[in-house]
């Protein structure tokens, strides 16, 4: 028989699958020996189960008993007794962290009986009565879907009744006015009385606990976050401990390193007299950790003796949920902290220096998404006003926007928004995925709106307490500021501005860029460190798409070893497009010869140019691509200018013969017409024009003492004959260029029949190069100029695909193409050099397929190029070092 529930004696932190996150840590501590309340962990297979079937697993509650009376031994207290009932809470815990998305129920097991219980043995009517309310109303909340303002009321009411403003100023006995309420409200809603058999409120809740798996914001968060839908949670069950049991009692958060830098030292939050959710929710203002050692010195020395020694089980940094009970220390969970993206390089290097881990392994701990954040600009602090307010600085970046005051309006902008909220909690999540940035005026660096942020890698600014939040409006020191207008957040120093403040390049791309040096500054020096270790480890090179020698000069500061694409139609535009549109009306062969030669000295000229910023390294130039008429004027504004000149009575004269050619040339589909290689075919002399200038240029850079490296590579074949007969052309106009060093001659492979006849292809190709959006485009069907903005928002919220497959290669059909053509294509010519060059080469996931799929190199825009370059080693030293640690 399957088995579905496990002691927090029995698992360990590798277990995450079957635990989920929380139940592998809080198995993982126990067995160390940590104050761990006790407690079990329902496993994700049972949660899987009951969403496939819709019903628990046969036997489930009968081993949940079981373990509850292990529970029961260990506590010495009882299930719902009368005297001292044994409480229990009710958490939700996936493989992956979803901070706030499913439920949590507290202090099951109350009933008419055991509050009186509580009441006796703590000593402390009040927080019984309190204890009792909070049950009701989360499991109302919680498991029959009851809105929370029906409980709300109810509390405002008792609270005018008493004349107080605050909760915490109602008594026991009008707390138990409270409770009755509750109930009416309970049976209104629901048609039944609130459970008082506690082993029914405990099923009921571990049955919500698996259906908020699907709640909408759950799915959300997950889609987001690419975690699979699939994965179920688990269910942890423990044993009640109280943080709001008087002022020797508390509950706070902790981590073993600062999460926004890296910096070592003590970082959290600890509030007295309080339950853990009332920090998480970030609706009172917590101190810092290092207060602790005043409040209580003897859990503060224990704490940290705690944290060091999961800091050496978990070789990372970890953060940490805690409750102290009268006096009493106890460790309610902890995990791999998230952090920034400077602390994750921060982090990784440091855990080097102190001997935790390998440089291998600190690889796994950065990624290429993390460096781009890294290499978004901040602000310039010398142009910026004086700031509105200051907060905590929760999630690093520089975000400039205008105010929108809720989730939809921030859903509904087109343009930047900076989302102002008082604290934000899980139904905000689609406004904060959609502005720039976040601003909150309550709550820390360990708040809803602050962990959600960091995951994002969105700024947020949260805790600005000066800010007064009213009705479409925030006042701060008596100035008001309305939605639409334009504020700034510094989510590295928590300052907000009026207005927009300009932003300035980041440090780690000036460190690129040569004109920073890391000496001295702890991320830059991280940052170098895993660089040359990631260069050192990659077996894929990193090329960068680049059209102009100031692009490849960048490129080749960023480490770019070569030029992939050189888009030369690029090189036709602005004042050179006259040439081409000489070229495409030309009516005879000598008018033809006359426009192609006065392109020549222009095209030898780039190339030249392009061949010195990358001289000994090798540069792929890409014969002209798309359809010529996109160099004329469009067919509306032509067909316009033309009838206005009839209507005047005027000869349209040079319109009219170019509204002729475009109306000749006119496609229903231009992106499967007359383009790539079928241009040269069809228009003589095109590409033996630019061959001519190619070699003219190298051989100029030869005679200048430079070492090119061009190479030639002709666009969207899908037959080898179309790359035979423009092979056959290239190698004479070669032949014919004294001076010039060899040249190789490749292909794109852009069309799914290139892919699937590379064998007969690289026959006539020296390389392949992958251009991945077109054969994306021609894969799926997909044009690639208007379906993501046409409906792929309705696909991925379908599940479709969880990204773009523009954005991400798609493994399965495309990358099927990729792999079929690199094993044929090699196969045939075991030399061939095989690259990509489409937007993918670029992407961090997809740098790792291309590294499987035995690719020489990548090639992306020179911005990219770090980031590949950091992917390509990590995938390399995953191969070395296993998978993701994490
Ligand atoms: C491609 O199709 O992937 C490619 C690189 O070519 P382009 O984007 O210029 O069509
Ligand atoms: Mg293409």
């Amino acid at each position: 028989m399957s088995r579905y529930v496990y002691d927090f004696v029995e698992g360990n932190k590798d277990l995450k699958d079957l635990l989920g996150g929380k139940g592998a840590n809080l198995a993982e501590m126990t067995r160390m020996g940590l104050p761990v309340p006790a407690g079990f962990t329902i496993t994700t297979a049972a949660c899987q189960q009951y969403l496939h079937t819709g019903s628990v697993p046969a036997g489930l509650f009968a081993e949940v008993e079981h373990h509850l009376r292990l529970v029961q031994t260990q506590m010495d207290k009882t299930f719902g007794d009368a005297h001292d009932p044994l409480l229990l809470s009710v958490r939700s815990g996936g493989k992956f962290s979803m901070p706030g998305m499913m439920e949590t129920i507290l202090d099951i097991g109350l009933n008419d009986a055991s509050v009186a219980g509580l009441a006796r043995h703590s000593g402390d009517e009040r927080f019984a009565w309190d204890s009792y309310r909070r049950l009701i109303q989360m499991f109302g909340k919680t498991v029959f879907d009851m809105p929370g303002a029906d409980f709300e009321t109810e509390l405002a009411h008792a609270r005018d009744a008493a004349g107080v403003t605050n909760d915490a100023e109602l008594s026991a006995a009008q707390l138990r006015d409270v409770v009755a309420a509750y109930k009416k409200v309970f049976h209104a809603h629901t048609g039944r009385d609130f459970p008082q058999a506690v082993h029914e409120q405990l099923f009921l809740a571990i049955t919500a606990v698996f259906t908020s798996w699907n709640a909408e914001r759950a799915v959300l968060y997950r889609r987001q976050e690419r975690i699979p839908q699939d994965l179920g949670t688990a269910v942890n069950v423990m044993a009640m401990v109280f943080g709001n049991r008087g002022a020797d009692s508390g509950t706070g958060v902790a981590f073993t390193r600062d999460p926004a830098t890296g910096r070592r030292g003590v970082y959290g939050d600890y509030l007295t007299n309080a339950q853990g959710e009332d920090v998480v929710a970030g609706i009172r203002n917590t101190v810092g950790l290092g207060e602790l050692s005043t409040i209580d010195p003897a859990s503060y020395g224990q704490l940290l003796s705690v944290m060091q020694r999961l800091e050496q089980r978990y070789r990372d940094l970890c953060d940490i949920e805690f409750t102290i009970e009268n006096g009493k220390l106890w460790m309610l969970q902890t995990r791999v902290g998230k952090r920034t993206a400077a602390a994750a390089f921060v982090i990784a290097a440091q855990l080097v220096d102190e001997g935790t881990i390998t440089l291998d392994e600190a690889l796994q701990r950065v990624t290429g998404e993390q460096l781009a954040q890294l290499m978004f600009p901040s602000f310039d602090l010398d142009a910026a006003p004086a700031p509105l307010a200051t907060g905590v600085p929760a999630s690093p970046g520089a975000a400039v926007g205008a105010v929108v005051f809720d989730s939809a309006a921030a859903a509904a902008a087109t343009g930047p928004v900076i989302l102002v909220r008082r604290e934000t909690n899980p139904d905000d999540l689609p406004g904060m995925i959609a502005a720039q940035g976040i601003l909150t005026s309550r709550g820390g660096k360990t708040s809803h709106a602050a962990v959600v942020a960091r995951g994002m890698g969105k700024t947020c600014v949260c805790g600005a307490d000066a800010i007064e939040i009213g009705d479409g409006t925030f006042t701060v020191g008596g100035l008001v500021v309305r939605a639409g207008d334009i504020i700034s957040l510094d989510g590295t120093t928590g300052r907000v501005y009026p207005g927009p403040v300009p932003v300035r390049p980041s440090p780690v791309v000036r460190y690129f860029e040569g004109q920073l040096t890391a000496h001295g500054n702890p991320l830059l020096s991280a940052v170098e460190r895993l660089m040359i270790h990631a260069t050192h480890r990659a077996r894929l090179h990193v090329h960068a798409n680049a059209d102009t020698a100031a692009d490849a000069a960048r490129a080749r500061r960023f480490g770019a070893t070569g030029v992939g694409l050189c888009r030369t139609e690029h090189m036709f535009l602005g004042e050179r497009r006259i040439l081409v549109e000489r070229l495409i009306l030309a009516s005879d062969d000598a008018e033809r010869a006359e426009a192609l030669a006065a392109l020549l000295p222009l095209q030898r000229a780039d190339f030249e140019d392009l061949l010195a910023a990358m001289d000994g390294l090798p540069v792929t130039i890409r014969l002209i691509d798309p359809p010529l008429h996109e160099f004329l004027p469009p067919l509306e504004e032509l067909t316009a200018r033309v009838a206005r000149a009839e209507a005047l009575g005027e000869d349209p004269g040079h319109d009219g013969v170019l509204l002729a050619a475009v109306r000749r040339m006119h496609e229903q589909n231009p992106m499967l017409g007359l383009r790539g290689v079928r241009l040269g075919l069809v228009i003589p002399g095109l590409f033996a024009m630019q061959i001519r200038a190619v070699a003219q240029a190298a051989a100029a850079r030869v005679a200048a003492g430079g070492d090119p490296r061009p190479e030639i590579m002709v666009p969207l074949v899908g037959a080898v004959q179309e790359l035979e007969t423009v092979r056959a052309e290239a190698l004479s106009v070669l032949a014919a260029v004294p001076g010039a060093p060899p040249i190789r001659i490749g292909t794109m492979i852009e069309v799914p029949r290139a892919a699937l006849t590379a064998g007969q292809i690289a026959a006539a190709a020296e390389f392949f190069s992958f251009g991945t959006n077109d054969l994306t485009q021609m894969t799926w069907g997909f044009s690639r100029d208007d379906v993501e903005g046409a409906f792929f928002g309705r696909y991925l919220g379908l599940g479709i695909f969880a990204v773009s497959p523009f954005e991400t290669i798609d493994p399965d059909g495309v990358g099927e193409l990729v792999r079929i053509a690199v094993e044929r294509g090699r196969a045939a010519r075991p030399e061939l050099t095989v690259g990509v060059c489409g937007e993918h080469g670029g992407d961090p996931a997809s740098v790792r397929f291309f590294h499987t799929a035995g690719l020489d190199y990548v090639s992306c825009s020179p911005f990219r190029v770090p980031i590949a370059r950091l992917e390509a080693g990590r995938a390399a030293a995953t191969d070395a070092t296993g998978s993701d640690s994490r």
